[in-house]
């Protein structure tokens, strides 16, 4: 029996499986590194214990520690939940060996699955269909350029420890492979502590089609469905849905068929998720299986009205599935995107910072929100930048689409960079309308998915003013006064109000703002503008000293800025290049002196166990390096400072 649950995990998915352990009369108890204590996961549960520092290393994936505080706080299970120790068998060892009960499945097949050499070779000998390629043991390059050249270019590399899309390269012919190798092998030793690679046919525009499996102690085993997760950007989902349009049934009946058959050939017990690769021809081939529960486990739970956390913690204890094959229902349409802070004008870089605003949709009828975060919280460089998971469900694919993109309208982020606009964008798209899905949807649709910004145009300047003046934040009563406008006002000469405003790193002034016919409801947060006949609103957030103005489907952020100030700091930084996020460097390509060419890799950055290459905006000489391989930097630091070339 368990009465008291540890969830050895954080943010939403932690939070997700207290709900339910709540509802099954669970004590619940949250561990935590030390910049998560006022986290969400903690504050929802009965007990949290510290695991110490930020870093996973130093906290989450401790497993002494994570057991000790079982033991301490007298649980009789852990929840890994996804990612960190989720899939690591020798913490499923250490957990029996304790007395206690892992949630998910026995080490044995967390083994048999986590390499995705050995699971291939597995789902060989049990006829699973395979993507032709390459995963012995060789792993020098000459056995990867035999490999490639025999299956035919472009292939694509992995990690065979991989997950999240690291340590895999594209690679489009023979000269191309020895640089590839060579990165994807740092991303996955460094990502996995495992460098070991396999190699694949890259199919083209596949459709990533999974199947989620259940099994019981008993030996039962079924499917609950497919999902479809094809809309895919770095190899990782962004959009899942279930069930995969457009499936026929037999192709729905023999993947399932197919992925129980791939669980129970490894004694699976639990919750799994057996990936395939879908070909434009109705083939389907293996591709990985994960021993747990998955981030898009809520669009199957609404398909299906079944609570998949409820079941991993009633077959941990030994209870049998508790439907049949024909028993599983399968209802509707259900659509989820992930928020994630990241850039994604700048090739997805992950962001970090402060939620200065951030609003969820309303709730209601076939809308579900999975989040851990509150206005207020970090958005750390250390975790996962996944912010939250929208859900929408309706009796058909439409219903959900369009009940999806209204949640995303409502929704309000501010002070950290995300691609809300963009999932906004990928749900308007009439291929997505048309389900016409795959894996290659956003690199066929990047024009308009990812438009260049639009420049911000002389009419939203004049908005953003009119915005200031009317809604701008209320100073004290200490600090109001002439004094403290920002304007420039003096005494005993006429008032000549001025404004500077930043906005995306653009700053305008502004000598006289006319704001007649305009004005700011705080209760409603719109603005409304009346210019002759027309009436315009837009919704406009006031946080701290900042304006947040919806402007073309994007929240724009507005703060005041001080002329005079900005021009020192502009000067102290000409012409140097400044790291995007926080990161460590991991190759240092130029020192000082070096003539470079546009878009030359200066050097390598490693964050969020990716790298990203820092590359020359135009061609120059590089005046100086301050930072070496190996080093941490901050977002914003000074990494390298470029002049023209003389
Ligand atoms: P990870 O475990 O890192 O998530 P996966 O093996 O699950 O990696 O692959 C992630 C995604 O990469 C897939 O969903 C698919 O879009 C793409 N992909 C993987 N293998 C292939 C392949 N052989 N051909 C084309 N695309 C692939």
């Amino acid at each position: 029996m368990i009465n008291t649950l540890l969830i050895a995990n954080r943010g939403e998915i932690a939070c997700r499986i207290m709900r339910t352990a709540r509802e099954l009369g669970m004590t619940t108890v949250a561990v935590h590194s030390d910049i998560d204590h006022q986290a969400q996961h903690v504050l929802q549960a009965d007990l949290a214990i510290g695991l110490g520092g930020a870093k996973p290393a130093d906290s989450y994936l401790l497993m002494d520690r994570i057991l000790a505080a079982a033991h301490a706080s007298g649980a009789q299970a852990i929840h890994p939940g996804y990612g960190f120790l989720s899939e690591n068998a020798d913490f499923a060892r250490a957990c029996e060996a304790h007395g206690l009960i892992f949630v998910g499945p026995p080490a044995s097949a967390i083994d048999a699955m986590g390499s995705k050499s050995a699971a291939k070779s597995l789902m060989e000998q049990a006829n699973v269909p395979l993507v032709p390629g390459y995963h012995g043991e060789a792993q020098d390059l000459q056995a990867f350029l035999d490999a490639a050249a025999a299956i035919g270019y472009p292939v694509l590399l992995k990690a065979t420890a991989g997950g999240g899309g690291k340590g895999m390269k594209i690679v489009e012919s023979a000269a191309a492979m020895a640089e590839a190798f060579a990165s994807a092998q740092r991303e996955a030793q460094s990502a996995f502590g495992d460098a070991r690679m396999l190699v694949e046919k890259y199919l083209l525009q596949p459709r990533h089609v999974e199947v989620q499996v259940f099994c019981d102690q008993q030996g039962n085993g079924i499917y609950l469905h497919e999902r479809d997760c094809s809309i895919q950007r770095r190899h990782q989902k962004v959009v899942e849905e279930a069930p995969a349009p457009g499936l026929p049934i037999e192709l729905h009946r023999a993947m399932g068929a197919a992925a129980v058959k791939a669980a129970q050939a490894i004694g699976y017990v639990g919750a799994g998720t057996v990936e395939f690769l879908l070909d434009a021809r109705g083939e389907f081939f293996f591709m990985e299986m994960n021993t747990r529960l998955q981030v898009e486990h809520p669009v199957t739970e609404a398909i299906t009205g079944q609570d998949l956390v409820a079941w991993q913690l009633r077959i941990a204890q030994g209870e049998q599935l508790p439907l049949t094959q024909q028993q599983v229902p399968l209802r509707g349409h259900a659509i989820e995107v992930r928020l994630y802070a990241e850039d994604t004008d700048n090739d997805f870089l992950p962001a970090s910072g402060t939620l200065e605003l951030y609003r969820e949709p309303a709730g209601g009828a076939g809308r579900r929100v999975d989040s851990g975060v509150v206005e207020g919280d970090v958005v750390s460089p250390f975790y996962d930048p996944m912010i939250a998971k929208l859900i929408a469900w309706g009796e058909t694919r439409e219903e959900a689409r369009l009940s999806l993109l209204n949640m995303l309208r409502e929704t309000v982020v501010a002070g950290v960079q995300t691609n809300l606009t963009f999932l906004s964008r990928i749900l308007a798209h009439p291929a997505f309308a048309q389900a016409e899905v795959d894996t290659g949807f956003i690199p066929r649709h990047a024009e308009q998915l990812l438009p260049a910004a639009e420049p911000l145009d002389d009419r939203f300047w004049d908005t953003a003013a009119k915005a200031w003046l009317l809604a701008r934040p209320v100073r004290s009563a200490a600090t109001a006064g002439p004094w403290a406008e920002l304007n420039s006002w003096r005494a005993g000469l006429p008032a000549r109000s001025r404004v500077h405003l930043r906005c995306a790193d653009l700053d305008r002034s502004f000598a006289a703002v006319d704001v007649s016919g305009c004005s700011y409801d705080p209760a409603t947060r719109t603005l409304l503008l009346t210019d002759g006949q027309q009436r315009c609103r837009y919704p406009l957030l006031v946080g701290g000293q900042v304006l947040y103005l919806q402007w073309a489907n994007t929240w724009q952020r507005i703060e005041p800025f001080d002329p005079i100030a900005e021009v020192e700091h502009s000067q102290q930084h000409a012409g140097g290049l400044q790291a995007p996020m926080n990161g460590s460097v991991v190759r240092v390509m130029v020192e000082p002196g070096q003539q470079v060419e546009a878009g030359a890799v200066l050097l390598v950055l490693e964050a969020m166990k990716m790298e990203h290459s820092i590359r020359a905006a135009e061609a120059g000489r590089v005046k100086a390096v301050f930072c070496s391989e190996g080093e941490l930097i901050a977002e914003g630091t000074l990494l390298v400072e470029m002049e023209d070339a003389p």
